[in-house]
């Protein structure tokens, strides 16, 4: 009953031209005088831009105002394409999507995100939200979602169980007729189970993407033709780097299987004792020859590692039910908060930037992903500091931003998202001061086009505080 006036109450926000899909009439937008960057090049011009009918169609120097045009005035601003989280879970896991679509949709497009890749959840959700963003009946992120993982023994909803060849082959073909996207794996498949997942994700022209299992090796998985290795730690990269690997993933597949974060940490500890710079540098080697891209969330381990200060202040937490915020405080995560914890994390975060560093100097195209939602890991918050935990690994701000936008648009393989070019998707974010100074500037949002609309800081806020009042009151 409250769910559906909510939808209304957000989806009124819109101009009314967004609830009639497909309206090819209306008004043109100009946006005057905006300082563009372009993601590629790394640099800024100030130029004129219209968008018409959700797209880019033209940039000069100098835009003559359509009569029937809005207009804003951008002089002294930035304009950078949409933000993509590349490892979000929005349906499922942490997130019910009795709630989520209406709290967590709203939230991203409120923090410039305008496209995710779903790593798991209930696909038909999914792909029903994703019809009524495209047909503008709700407000939200473009979503490219692989809906349920498969996994060896991981007993959850959106799990598909997958412990033989065969299973793996009717997996995908199943995962293809339902319409994902793509396909992820977890780490509970053993060798032959995973290289079939690979095999029948070919056959399907579905790409494959996810953890590494313990028993396969990276190169292996990127050499098979894996195309994107998701989470430093759960992929095993500091493992993939010891002198010891073989040996270490034996020990690994164990420890991943008890699931227990000490016997992973004490097998990651020795893994790090270990490091081969030749290995590291050999795995990098082929990461890059075969375009396998990393998706380190960083952000996720740093919220490992930051507990203690996170459960006493995380503005996230008001965006998200109340009942489920009162599961990220200091008493109920009290198992996380163990001293020796918290230390082991502040460690793995440390080594993990500094994996990054090495595999973005290397030439390893990076994906920006949070795999929010988690405690203290909320939609939309969480990318910006991703893209900051990246610069502090030695990325550029330019670099980093890369990561969220034309690193998405060319792991997708698509020119319409990405880069501010005529012909791109309209789905730009107005900034009040430069990310290529200051990564964190992509917080200073003063408006976002989502798909050619329009919503000012004012119509961002206002939908923030909706989120808000829900949030409390679930
Ligand atoms: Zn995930």
């Amino acid at each position: 009953m409250r769910m559906t006036r909510v939808l209304f109450a957000v989806a009124s926000l819109w101009s009314s031209s967004f609830l009639t899909a497909q309206n090819h009439s209306d008004p043109p937008l100009l946006i005057k005088a905006a300082n563009i960057i372009d993601v590629d090049a790394g640099t800024v011009r100030r130029a004129d831009v219209l968008v018409a009918n959700g797209w880019i169609t033209e940039i000069a120097a100098h835009i003559s105002t359509p009569t029937s045009a809005k207009q804003i005035n951008a002089r002294g601003k930035f304009l950078i394409p949409g933000l993509w989280d590349m490892h979000v879970h929005l349906a499922g896991l942490s997130a019910d999507p009795a709630w989520s679509r209406d709290l967590l949709l709203p939230l991203l497009v409120a923090n410039g995100l305008t496209g995710v890749r779903d790593m798991g959840g209930n696909l038909e959700v999914l792909q029903q939200w994703r019809k009524g963003i495209t047909e503008k009946q709700i407000p939200g992120p473009e979503i490219v979602a692989a809906g349920p993982m498969l996994d060896g023994e991981f007993d959850d909803p959106n799990v598909l169980k997958t412990t033989n060849p065969q299973e793996a082959r009717e997996r995908v073909a199943e995962l293809k007729s339902r319409g994902a996207a793509f396909v992820k794996i977890l780490s509970g498949l053993d060798r032959d189970t995973y290289f079939a997942a690979v095999a029948g994700a070919k056959e399907n022209a579905l790409t494959l993407v996810g953890h590494v299992p313990p028993l396969v090796g990276l190169d292996e998985a990127s050499n098979a033709g894996q195309k994107s290795i998701e989470h430093i730690l759960y992929s095993g990269i500091a493992v993939a780097c010891s002198a010891n690997a073989e040996e270490l993933r034996r020990k690994w597949d164990a420890a991943m299987r008890s699931g227990a974060i000490r016997e992973i940490g004490s097998v990651e500890n020795a893994a790090i004792a270990d490091y081969s710079p030749s290995r590291a540098d050999a795995l990098w080697k082929t990461l890059v020859r075969n375009k396998t891209w990393v998706t380190p969330t960083l952000h996720s381990t740093y919220s490992s590692a930051h507990l203690a200060e996170l459960v006493k202040e995380d503005p996230g937490m008001a965006y998200v039910p109340k009942s489920v915020a009162a599961k990220w405080t200091s008493e109920k995560l009290q198992f996380s908060l163990a001293p020796d914890k918290l230390e082991w994390w502040g460690r793995e975060l440390r080594n993990q930037l500094k994996l990054v560093k090495e595999m973005h100097a290397a030439g390893v195209h990076i994906l920006a992903g949070t795999d929010s939602l988690d405690p203290h890991n909320v939609p939309g918050a969480s990318l910006p500091h991703e893209l900051e935990l990246l610069t502090e690994t030695g990325l550029t701000p330019r670099d980093a931003l890369r990561t969220a936008t034309l690193g998405p648009a060319e792991f997708f393989e698509r020119t319409d998202i990405g880069n501010l070019n005529v012909g791109s998707k309209a789905d730009i974010v107005l900034l009040d001061a430069n990310p290529l100074e200051d990564i964190g500037n992509v917080r200073r949002i003063q408006a976002v086009i989502l798909a050619g609309e329009l919503l000012t800081r004012s119509q961002l806020d206002t939908m923030l505080i909706r989120v808000k009042t829900q949030a409390a009151a679930k």
